[in-house]
């Protein structure tokens, strides 16, 4: 099929490969130049494991194209999809800005029947501000086009969007009329065949399904972090504590991990977004304010170890320590910095008059951009360059290479000799046997 992609970011450049990989004729349109030009020559804007390769063989194989003429786009498109941000309004709730705009350009350029597709994450309610926007250019235009507007919410986790993608758990349709759900089913057939992972409903209920999903998965971390800072007090160790839950089947192992707070494009935001809806309907949203509170606590959590440590010492405190930072990315296998904990991190550090060593196997390009030049930031090539000179280590990210390091290595590079663990990757025993203190979350001692 023909299919027209608005936003090439982390879900339409994704979205677009793996439809153009199962044989669809894609067209991804985007308004940022240097970002199609970038694709055009094979440059990648993001980094998501197994995404290069997959863009140049499909760009090379004329299935996958790249460009700024949203016209052109949508005169090929017999799907259109809309994959461009939703970032938060100054009150939380999901700026439709980007998402309306297209919506315009569609109804200004569209010259036939059409499927207009809404992947973007949205609030309730926007498939009808979306069929309104079109409506509106096409009356300008003095012109009746029949169209459709799905909701079809994505899944994709970033640094797993690809395999996310290509062999999604669900894939939500959204909509009011059978011949759109068969155009939407005959898009998807390839990645459909062995079981059906379709679910179709309403489009207001499809809009929520994001949300709920988002908003249950940031609720189970901040429901662990919670427990955490309950473990910390009381002298139990969390870590215990979740392998005894886990195992329930009614819990399951998956988010009940604590740690720094959860970050990213979507959680924080959707959250919000979700909240401010409930609210908008008269809804006073108890629960998602909790856990929004408690990741924002949670946020800060790092450094009131790290204070309370030096605070505790002999030393004059934070101020003039250097401290090792492993990871920058929100999480493990990207190097989106959207709302990561590092940097609140970082940040407070830097107010504490700290200065800081960073390492981040694909985040500092990001973390360059985001921080630019400053005299208490040095980036580094390696963990073990991140350690030389420093007083401490702090870790942010649990990629996987910081996840056994040699203790030894650490204790012979740091001066004071201390570990504060964001993500809970070491037995406390193992790293103190090596003549470390060592921080963690929720780990009884910490306190
Ligand atoms: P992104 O910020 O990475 O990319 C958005 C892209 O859209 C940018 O390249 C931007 O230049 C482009 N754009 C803006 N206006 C445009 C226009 N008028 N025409 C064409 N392109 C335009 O965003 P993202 O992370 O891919 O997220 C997109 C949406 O998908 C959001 O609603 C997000 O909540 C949702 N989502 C994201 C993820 C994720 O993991 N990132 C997962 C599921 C859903």
């Amino acid at each position: 099929m023909r299919v027209a992609i608005f936003g090439t970011g982390y879900v339409g450049l994704v979205t677009g490969t793996c439809l153009a990989e199962v044989g669809h004729h894609v067209v991804c349109v985007d308004i940022d130049q240097a970002k199609v030009e970038g694709l055009n020559r094979g440059v990648i804007p993001i980094y998501e494991p197994g995404l290069e390769p997959m863009v140049k063989a499909n760009h090379a194989a004329g299935r996958l194209r790249f460009t700024t003429d949203a016209a052109s786009a949508i005169a090929h498109g017999e799907v259109l999809f809309i994959a461009v941000g939703t970032p938060p309004d100054e009150d939380g709730s999901a700026d439709l800005k980007y998402v309306l705009a297209v919506a315009r350009t569609i109804g200004r350029h569209v010259d036939g029947p059409a499927v207009v597709v809404n992947k973007s994450t949205v609030p309730v309610g926007t498939a009808d501000k979306v069929r309104a926007a079109i409506s509106e250019e096409l009356q300008a235009r003095g012109v009746d086009h029949d169209f459709d507007v799905v909701s079809n919410p994505e899944f994709l986790k970033e640094g797993d969007a690809v395999a996310d993608c290509m062999r999604p758990d669900r894939i939500v349709i959204g909509a009011t009329r059978p011949a759109a759900v068969s155009r939407m089913r005959r898009l998807y057939a390839p990645f459909n065949r062995n079981r059906d992972r379709i679910v179709e409903m309403d489009v207001r209920s499809a809009e929520l399904t994001k949300y709920a999903a988002n908003a249950m998965l940031a609720t189970k971390i901040s429901f662990m972090n919670e427990i955490a800072n309950i473990a910390e007090r009381v002298g139990a160790d969390v870590e215990q504590v979740r392998k005894g839950i886990g195992s329930d089947p009614r819990i399951g192992w998956h988010f009940i991990y604590p740690g720094a707070g959860y970050g990213g494009s979507c959680f924080p935001k959707d959250v919000q977004a979700l909240a401010r809806t409930a609210q908008q309907y008269g809804h006073e949203p108890q629960l998602l304010n909790a856990v929004e509170a408690v990741n924002n606590g949670q946020k800060g959590h790092l450094f009131e170890l790290i204070q309370r440590h030096y605070d505790r010492g002999e030393d004059e405190g934070v101020a003039g320590k250097t401290f090792a930072v492993w990871g920058l990315a929100f999480k493990p296998n990207t190097d989106d910095m959207r709302e990561a904990s590092s940097r609140r991190l970082l940040q407070q550090l830097w107010d504490a008059g700290a200065r800081v060593q960073a390492f981040d196997p694909e985040a500092t390009h990001e973390a360059q951009r985001i921080f630019g030049e400053r005299d208490d930031l040095r980036f580094c090539d390696n963990a073990d360059a991140a350690l030389e000179g420093a007083d401490a280590l702090v870790v942010v990210t649990e990629w996987k290479q910081f996840r056994s390091p040699d203790f030894g290595r650490i204790k012979a590079a740091l001066k004071d000799d201390v570990v504060f663990d964001g993500r809970n990757l070491y037995e406390p025993v193992d790293i103190e046997a090596a003549g470390l203190a060592y921080y963690a979350i929720g780990r009884g001692r910490s306190v």
